[in-house]
């Protein structure tokens, strides 16, 4: 099969690889023009201009199921990593060096990760890929619009193709939508006349003030016993990267404005001395960056079948594409890389001769691997967000809701270090496992979390809002 896939970000080449690995032609085509320049370490972070990818010099979490994925499918990838200077990790191992996860248990190998600034990790991407057979990687391509062909299913368009911005007509039998978050392909599709996915995207979400840092002698500080921690009005993600680096964003609602004096060095700074898990890491070394802000970090979803049809046949979206979600959980590569293995594995059923059965099948199987997760962390969104406004009004209250899954949730990510047990139910969950045996079954994770008799206010100690906004002059 002739398969063109938009977008050469992590999740596009991932599936380009997997597809072509099955026999498949494949042709990746990617908007950024800029080669991959031929270096490593900070040449690569500084010298690779990608402007196709906000979020590029941000930091990455290559959480477990990204390594899982990549040990499985693409080895050669995970060479390519190491080689280039990603770290290997374990999501326990920083709350072991903290005394709180206790033995290494058979098992525990399941929660392996790595870390690595994104640069790299696209740049072991391209070279395994650019090495691929039956796999052509075009740099400087942007595609406008979809081919139409025959209909497949009344009133919705047949997409056989794309066409570039050059003019160039690339002709296939099945488009993978893998552009990202901002993915034109709805309006592509509504310019065909369908009607186009339905698309859901929350009001508001989150803002992430970063700073990178190394320290002189090369040494890297402690990191956190865990990579997140959610405060009473702001959330840390603390990421180690390669060469030495690491990464320290604080994250806030996107509501609060008085907090958007963040982006400011010295207030960054004020703030984080405040903060007792990550204080250490902002102390030591000397930044190599600014402080650098993201915003547009609302989770979003696109559903491509609506009303039980498909809204196009010979068009899939994978990655971020079909869903965004909170950057601060740092999953969003996971969900693509299962997502990537997920459409490689239904075109092995070889239900791609129907092409609106492939659209319903992979639609169904998107929603059973990853459905869940998308609306979980989405969940997860709202009720933080209300639960900071709580914080934020004249008369502040404590957030409480009826929805227990929160209050399991919030408690799970306050007690995990007070039980070996709840410590890899947490861990189990930030690696997606999935399957018999894989997590907790959801009445002892609650009853665990009962015997603690936890109550909200929910968080990890640290200043009260009143105090960060004191300490940041607002
Ligand atoms: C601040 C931040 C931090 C994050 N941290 C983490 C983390 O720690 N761990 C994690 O797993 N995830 C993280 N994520 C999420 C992660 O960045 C995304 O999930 C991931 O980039 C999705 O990959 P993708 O290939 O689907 O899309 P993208 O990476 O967005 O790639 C899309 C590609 O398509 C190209 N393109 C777009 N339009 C066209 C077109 N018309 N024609 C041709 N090419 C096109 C773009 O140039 C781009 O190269 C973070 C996100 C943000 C915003």
């Amino acid at each position: 099969m002739d398969v063109v896939v938009l977008g050469a970000g992590p999740v596009g080449l991932m599936a380009a690889m997997m597809l072509a690995g099955d026999g498949h032609r494949v042709t990746v085509l990617e908007r950024d023009g800029a080669p991959v320049p031929d270096a490593s370490g900070d040449e690569l972070w500084r010298g690779w201009h990608r402007p196709g990818v906000n979020q590029f010099r941000h930091p990455h979490l290559l959480l477990p199921a990204v390594l899982r994925t990549l040990s499985a499918e693409l080895p050669d990838v995970e060479r390519e990593l190491e080689t280039r200077g990603a770290v290997r990790t374990n999501l326990l191992d920083g709350p072991r060096r903290f005394g709180q996860a206790g033995a290494r248990l058979p098992g525990d190998e399941r929660f392996a990760m790595m870390t690595a600034r994104r640069p790299l990790l696209e740049a072991a991407l391209d070279q395994v890929a650019t090495g691929c057979d039956r796999l052509e990687l075009r740099r400087g391509t942007t595609v406008a619009a979809l081919l139409p062909g025959h209909e497949r299913v009344p009133l919705r368009p047949h997409v056989r193709g794309v066409l570039t911005r050059d003019g160039e007509a690339v002709h296939a039998d099945l488009v993978v939508d893998a552009s990202g978050r901002n993915s034109a392909v709805g309006r592509m599709l509504r310019d065909l006349g369908a009607p186009g996915p339905l698309e859901e995207r929350a009001e508001d979400g989150f803002l992430a003030y970063t700073r990178y840092f190394r320290s002189a002698d090369g040494s890297v500080p402690e990191m956190p016993p865990a990579h997140s921690a959610h405060y009473a009005c702001v959330s840390t993600v603390a990421t180690a990267g390669d060469a030495g680096v690491w990464s320290l964003s604080v994250g806030i609602s996107s509501r609060d404005r008085a907090l958007r004096a963040l982006a400011r060095p010295d207030a960054w700074h004020r703030a984080v001395a405040l903060l007792p898990q990550v204080a250490h890491l902002a102390a030591y070394g000397e930044p190599v960056t600014d402080v650098m802000a993201m915003s547009g970090m609302e989770s979003r979803h696109r559903a491509f079948v609506v009303d039980g049809a498909p809204v196009a046949t010979g068009v899939l979206s994978i990655g971020d594409a079909w869903a965004t979600t909170n950057p601060l959980f740092g999953l969003g590569l996971s969900m693509g890389a299962l997502h990537a293995v997920a459409l490689r594995d239904l075109l092995r059923t070889g239900v791609h001769d129907d092409p609106e059965k492939l659209a319903l099948s992979f639609a169904q199987t998107t929603e059973s691997t990853l459905g869940p997760v998308r609306r979980g962390l989405a969940d997860w969104d709202r009720h933080r967000l209300a639960e900071i406004d709580a914080l934020r009004a004249a008369v502040p209250t404590v957030y409480d809701t009826d929805d227990h899954t929160w209050h399991v949730r919030r408690a799970l990510d306050t007690l995990k270090f007070r039980d070996p047990d709840l410590l890899r139910a947490y861990a189990a969950g930030a690696a997606l496992l999935t399957g018999p045996g894989a997590r907790l079954p959801d009445a002892e994770l609650a009853a665990r979390i009962a015997r603690f008799g936890l109550r909200p206010p929910y968080g990890e100690p640290g200043p009260t809002r009143t105090e960060l906004l004191a300490a940041i002059g607002v």
